[in-house]
């Protein structure tokens, strides 16, 4: 036997036995005639002795073993003198008999332990040698957890693992496509897919009822810390469904995630049309872990000459409790944050609603005490609480104002990161207008169905007011999820196509396949697919989905490790057709 036991094993109770481990050298220390190692594998670490007077010649040999050296060790398990509660083995340790070094290392680029001296750029060098550590030992073992839970739920439910290819065919809807050239076919190309979309309907259309892959998706898009060009889907369709069976399918997923994985029991999955959420959050993924919700005050503050307001489409504010006492810096660093362009609003208007009840605000110019009174009526604010508000074109308005909500949120300490409040958005917008392009655009995809009192609106009335049958599974503010019921009518999914612009030839040119198979008989389908990820990240308490995935890519989009993307040879670009 190579090993009787891991690193992470013996106790107390096993003291006396003889045993065999083999691992990697973490630390060696010296001490008088004494010499420990720590011996790392990946269910612990355990202490091996060396002990001069009893074994010079091995003890001299454990003295050069070097950082990160691979090595068996054969000895007898004994109580220590001085143990480590902070460890599971730390009762134990191992007096060593016999020694063998399996395989040298070269001193690491950085110390592989718990607080590493390592820079990211280099631990992403050495990514092998980070996965080693701890943290991402952890993060690896919750996505296991979490792709194994995931599996067992959906089987439980009759859902099957189906693959779908990963060399597709091009289509310009979504996000940029990664391609790949094809040999045989000199000047074509395959698409890596951006999801299984498709094909997922397709099964539908082939009656196999309930289907899943947990599987990867690609996008050639800018990247940011949530993002990255290869990332994973938990991605579902199911036949002979409404939506209501979808939600409540998938909140079965959320909950037996919840309680499988964090043992905690999350019940409430509350439901929020996406107007709503609009209006109360400024965000289609609001953070509902703590209140200030936005409220409007157009027919309070137009008409009273401030021109800023009286111009404005809309007019928003928040309250932030207990801030009245906020000083000029601190009301400068919000007006700075809210002019950031991520978050776009031109300034920031306050009302302090004093401690001694006094009412003092930006815009003191235009509005008297007796007019900002209603104002703070609406908010139900009380002395010492700060009115924040922010005017503007509607839609940008409220995003910006979610935006401070959230930043608010945040200075106040009103976020529990421990707690988990999901809820559904439902009711999305089918299409969204482009200015540039001056086209509509799906806002969740093609397929996805308008909801059926809606169809008359997008036959005749104001595509822009027609609402989707789609959803998404928000968590704490992320979008870990989203969805829709499928267009299953080939006449349906003409129109859809008109709406976006398409001709009849384009649309059979690109999506003639599924149109097709929607003659021969499609069932009513729908589902939604997982951002895999981010979810495992949300679970793990991180803020970058790179630290839940063992080789990630960085920011520009590389593979540092193997050095990719990288040239190919002139004789490869000629077998491709590729100058
Ligand atoms: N394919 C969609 C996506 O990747 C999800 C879905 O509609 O099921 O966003």
């Amino acid at each position: 036997m190579f090993r009787t036991h891991t690193c992470g094993e013996l106790r107390l109770s096993d003291s006396g036995n003889n045993v065999t481990l083999a691992g990697w050298v973490q630390r060696n220390r010296e001490m008088g005639g004494l010499t420990f190692i720590d011996l790392r594998d990946r269910y612990g670490i355990t202490q091996l002795v060396f002990n001069m007077e009893v074994n010079p010649d091995l003890c001299k040999e454990a003295r050069e073993l070097g950082r990160e050296f691979v090595i068996q060790a054969t000895g007898r398990v004994a109580e220590r003198s001085n143990k480590n509660p902070t460890i599971p083995t730390g009762d134990i340790e191992i007096r060593v008999e016999k020694l063998e070094v399996l395989n040298p290392s070269q001193i690491p680029p950085f110390t592989i332990e718990d607080h590493t001296d390592g820079g990211e750029e280099q631990r992403m060098r050495y990514r092998y040698l980070d996965l080693r550590r701890n943290e991402n030992k952890k993060n690896l073992l919750l996505r296991h957890k979490m792709a194994i839970e995931s599996r067992n739920y959906l089987a439980s439910k009759d859902f099957i693992e189906i693959e779908t290819p990963y060399l597709i065919k091009s289509t310009p809807e979504g996000a940029r496509d990664f391609v790949v050239p094809s040999r045989m076919n000199e000047g074509q190309f395959y698409a890596l897919p951006q999801s299984p979309q498709t094909f997922k309907q397709l099964l539908m259309v082939a009656g196999y009822d309930r289907y899943y892959q947990i599987v990867r998706c690609f996008r050639d898009e800018d990247l940011r810390a949530d993002r990255q060009p290869e990332f994973t889907q938990i991605d579902c369709e199911m036949s002979f469904v409404d939506r209501d069976d979808i939600l409540n399918t998938f909140e079965g997923l959320a909950k037996h995630l919840f309680h499988s994985v964090l043992g905690m029991d999350v019940t409430d999955f509350p439901r929020m049309p996406y107007e709503e959420a609009m209006k109360l959050y400024g965000s289609d993924k609001p953070d509902i872990r703590f209140g200030m919700t936005i409220t409007e005050l157009n027919s309070l503050m137009k008409g009273k000459g401030f021109p800023v307001f009286d111009q404005a489409e809309l007019i928003v504010g928040i309250t932030a409790e207990g801030c009245a006492e906020y000083t000029r810096k601190q009301l400068d660093e919000l007006t700075d944050f809210v002019r950031r362009p991520q978050v776009g609003a031109t300034g920031l208007v306050y009302v302090k609603y004093n401690p001694d009840g006094s009412i003092k605000s930006s815009v003191d110019k235009f509005y008297t005490p007796e007019d900002l009174k209603p104002v703070l009526e609406v908010f139900q604010a009380h002395p010492g609480d700060l009115v924040l508000i922010l005017a503007g074109d509607a839609d940008k308005t409220r995003s910006a104002l979610g935006g401070l909500r959230l930043e608010m949120g945040k200075r106040l300490n009103l976020i529990d990161p421990k707690v988990f409040k999901p809820l559904w958005v439902i009711d999305f917008p089918l299409l969204e207008w482009d200015e540039e392009t001056q086209r509509f655009y799906a806002k969740h995809h093609p397929f996805t169905a308008p909801k059926q009192e809606d169809i008359p609106q997008l036959m005749f009335g104001d595509a822009k007011k027609v609402r989707a049958n789609a959803y998404d599974l928000v968590i704490n503010g992320v979008e870990i999820g989203g969805g829709s019921v499928r267009i299953h009518d080939k006449a349906l999914q003409q129109l859809m196509f008109q709406k976006l612009g398409f001709t009849d030839e384009e649309a059979a040119n690109q999506f003639g396949f599924l149109m097709n198979a929607f003659e021969y008989g499609a069932p009513p389908h729908g589902g939604i697919a997982f951002g895999f990820d981010r979810w495992v990240t949300i679970f793990g308490g991180g803020n970058s989905i790179r630290d839940f995935i063992a080789f990630p890519k960085n920011n520009a989009g590389r593979d540092v490790m193997i050095d990719s993307p990288s040239e190919i040879s002139e004789e490869q670009k000629k077998e491709l057709g590729i100058k």
